[in-house]
């Protein structure tokens, strides 16, 4: 790993980002670790409980999955000195929406066009 110097706000937002990446951590962890649905015989209303509680389980450890993706993503172009450049037009990304969205990797015109193709 190259350790290049690393401005104040940068250090900062990479503070910001591992203890996201922690917190995650622990909660991906306790996601995959809990079980809902013991050997007790469930009745109908039970079940159907179960179930909508495991889709709200999984759709939540999949944005948790993404979000701590992007963290890792983020993490590395710190490390490579990239952080804050968009990945499609290679131009800096304002401080104002690294404020927002510190795992950004798009400028917001890129990001915008983006969402447009879907
Ligand atoms: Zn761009």
């Amino acid at each position: 790993m190259v350790n290049k110097k690393i401005s104040g706000k940068l250090k900062e937002i990479q503070q910001e980002l591992l203890r996201r990446k922690a917190a995650l951590e622990q909660d991906l962890i306790r996601l995959s670790n809990e079980k809902l649905s013991d050997d007790q015989v469930q009745d109908a209303g039970d079940q159907a409980f179960t179930l909508t509680m495991e889709a709200l389980r999984a759709s939540l450890q999949n944005t948790e999955n993404e979000e701590y993706n992007r963290i890792i993503k983020a993490l590395e172009a710190i490390d490579e000195g990239t952080y804050g450049i968009c990945v499609d037009c290679g131009s800096e990304i304002s401080e104002k929406r690294l404020k927002h969205y510190p795992n950004a990797s798009r400028c917001i015109a890129c990001q915008e066009q983006a969402e447009a193709l879907g």
